[in-house]
């Protein structure tokens, strides 16, 4: 098909002024028709006699239609036009009764003058319609502008244009209701980037939102029409695919949003790399109900946090059961204190030349009727996500000081474990020096293990609680050191007093590469370089121990001298340590 492009003429000046010109026209025709009549005369119109008063009457009347026609039909030059007219009539009639020396025309240039004011109140009002007219239509846009802005905002995110979850919500609605009667798949993909966070913390918020931006393009270009990709909060997006076949199309699909992460970002002159964690949960098979959906591709999502990030893993019963045991243990441990369920073991920590022991590390332990003795490792995190870490971790504090005051009047050091939640709270230094008081515990004998993501977060309130801490009297450890996040600047203005370089590198020194010696001794040597004393944890052979002792490690911790005991046998080691 062809398209013509036609062109509408703009009417010519003269086509536009047609309705004003015939109407001056027969104006003034209706004028000239009056010109120089005999005052006295009898006009014979269409057979009939007419006196030239009534005859006049009609002819002003005419004019009178015209002013107002053309007032009304071509405002502004039409309220001209009639103005000029009428003035030029009233003129003409006044000069008309002075010729004749008489009144006659006296009525005409009356109505003449009161055409002149019915035709300017006319305008007046016309005008003021068009004012009215104006407001209404600039409010109506208004209005709808307004609805559309609200519509938006109900179901769009502002930064990134992308649908809102109740938007993604709706359409997923839509889209089972399809695939139950098609028989096809979705497949609900829940997003997170890894580490988002230290982008904000280090480039700013701006550079957070453009990367956001950034992420929000490339899901949806690679995406088809049908699909839809929303952010749901601060780093987390979620995407729906619909009308799939089978299982291994899904595959696909997910496959290629993975690949968006794998090209660089760009953000102020700096190109670095993100990384994200993804879950899918599929319908049927992971649930019917949107809000299921969404739940399990989060579970899903999570396990792969767990498991080190920047991978995509499918929801699964395994996944499903999981969630389920650890909300029970939760529920367990939520009793642990009540039932007298954790204990405290401590592993003795020694000087590497002499072997002799100089402190120990506090080890907290829960031992469950249900699940026997649990790990640390497996509890502390459900702990510190229930908010459980603020208790338990201030028994911990009571327990080590109630127990330690034999150990502390020898002078020996005792390390406790810190999580960030417990520096979030606001009592924690107040509760601390209670305990203090409380127990009569030596606070220089007290040293606090905070892991380098600790020691390094950037907000406010971290550097102030360890200086609190530090000022009773407290010693401060930098747990895991190696592993996390650390800057050099902080290490220098930090207050620690001890690293405490990491198990991994420890026993990657039985590997004996010469990469893993070359990291440990780099290590130590920072240590020394900036005054701290440095321990090596998880030290295990003999091998290992001699490499730290002879590159000059202070400190040493590892089931090479003693594996974390109760205090009966500690106390007897010490016992024969003094014998
Ligand atoms: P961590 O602070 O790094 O504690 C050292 C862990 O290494 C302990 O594990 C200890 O038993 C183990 N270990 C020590 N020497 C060796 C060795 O030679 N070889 C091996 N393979 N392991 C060794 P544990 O007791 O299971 O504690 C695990 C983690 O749980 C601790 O790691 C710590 O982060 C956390 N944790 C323990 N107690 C507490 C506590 O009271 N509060 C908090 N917030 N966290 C705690
Ligand atoms: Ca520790
Ligand atoms: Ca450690």
């Amino acid at each position: 098909m062809e398209l013509r492009e036609t062109k509408i003429k703009a009417p010519s000046k003269i086509s536009k002024y047609v309705n004003i010109i015939i109407s001056i026209a027969i104006y003034m025709a209706l004028s000239i028709s009056l010109k120089d009549v005999a005052e006295d005369r009898i006009l014979i119109i269409l057979g009939r006699e007419i006196s030239l008063q009534t005859f006049r009457g009609v002819i002003t009347q005419l004019q009178m239609l015209i002013s107002v026609y053309l007032v009304l039909t071509e405002n502004k030059p039409g309220y001209i036009v009639s103005v000029i007219l009428n003035i030029y009539n009233t003129i003409m009639a006044i000069l008309f009764m002075n010729n004749i020396k008489s009144p006659t025309a006296l009525p005409g240039v009356i109505s003449y003058v009161g055409v002149l004011s019915i035709i300017t109140l006319i305008i007046f009002y016309k005008e003021k319609m068009t004012d009215y007219i104006t407001e209404i239509v600039n409010q109506k846009k208004t209005l709808e502008e307004s609805e559309i802005k609200l519509h938006r905002m109900a179901f769009y995110d502002l930064l990134t244009d992308l649908p809102n979850k109740e938007l993604f919500i709706n359409r997923l609605e839509q889209n089972i209701y399809l695939a139950k009667r098609n028989g096809s798949l979705i497949g609900v993909m829940f997003i997170d980037l890894d580490s988002f966070k230290s982008v904000n913390d280090t480039l700013g918020h701006s550079a957070g939102d453009t990367v956001l931006k950034t992420v929000a393009k490339r899901l949806e270009n690679c995406l088809r029409k049908g699909d839809t990709v929303s952010r749901l909060s601060g780093d987390e997006f979620l995407v729906q695919i619909s009308n799939i076949e089978k299982i291994e199309d899904m595959q696909k699909v997910s496959t290629k949003i993975m690949d968006i992460f794998k090209k660089p970002f760009h953000v102020q002159n700096i190109e670095f790399v993100i990384t994200a964690s993804s879950g899918v949960a599929v319908y049927p098979v992971d649930g019917e109900e949107p809000e299921t959906l969404i739940k399990n591709a989060d579970i899903a999502m999570y396990s792969v946090k767990g498991k080190g990030k920047n991978q995509c893993v499918y929801c699964s019963t395994k996944i499903k059961n999981d969630v389920v045991k650890k909300l029970k243990m939760k529920n367990h441990l939520y009793r642990a204190l009540d039932n007298h369920e954790l204990f405290i073991r401590y592993q003795p920590q020694v000087k590497a030349d002499t072997k002799e022991i100089i402190g120990f590390e506090a080890l907290l332990r829960w031992n469950n009727s249900e699940y026997g003795i649990v790990s640390p490792n497996v509890f502390i995190p459900l702990a510190e996500t229930t908010g459980m870490i603020i208790p338990i971790g201030l028994w911990v504090f009571k327990t080590v000081c109630e127990q330690c005051r034999e150990i502390f009047q020898k002078d020996y050091r005792i390390s406790i474990n810190l999580s960030l939640e417990q520096l979030k709270d606001e009592n924690f230094i107040k509760n601390i020096s209670k305990i203090l008081e409380d127990t009569n515990a030596i606070a220089s004998n007290i040293q606090i293990e905070i892991t380098e993501n600790i020691a390094f977060n950037e907000e406010p309130y971290v550097l102030q609680r360890i200086t609190e801490l530090k000022n009773l009297g407290i010693t401060i450890a930098i747990d895991d050191f190696g592993t996390g996040y650390s800057s050099f600047s902080r290490l220098k203005t930090f207050p620690i007093d001890l690293i405490k370089i990491d198990m991994e590198f420890i026993q990657g020194l039985s590997q004996n590469t010469h990469k893993e010696k070359e990291i440990v001794k780099s290590m130590i040597r920072l240590a020394k370089n900036l005054g701290i004393d440095v321990l090596a944890e998880g030290v295990e052979t003999e091998e290992q121990y001699a490499f730290l002792r002879d590159e000059m490690c202070d400190e040493i911790q590892g089931f090479y001298f003693y594996k974390p005991m109760i205090l009966e046998d500690i106390k007897s080691i010490l016992y024969n340590q003094t014998n």
